[in-house]
């Protein structure tokens, strides 16, 4: 006979919430966190590209 596992928790759309970020020399990390428990962390760039503009 066949266990059935209760995923009830197991395949949801996580919705993630931002809780911390910190500033490290690769770009700005932010860990965020969804209701069920599960983390993630992202990092995004500080430095975004900027295009030089010299006037004259
Ligand atoms: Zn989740």
């Amino acid at each position: 006979m066949p266990l059935h596992h209760d995923g009830s928790m197991t395949d949801h759309r996580h919705r993630w919430t931002a809780v911390s970020a910190h500033q490290v020399s690769e770009g700005l990390v932010v860990y965020q966190r969804c209701a069920c428990g599960q983390w993630r962390i992202t990092s995004t760039s500080p430095y975004p590209e900027v295009e030089l503009i010299i006037p004259g």
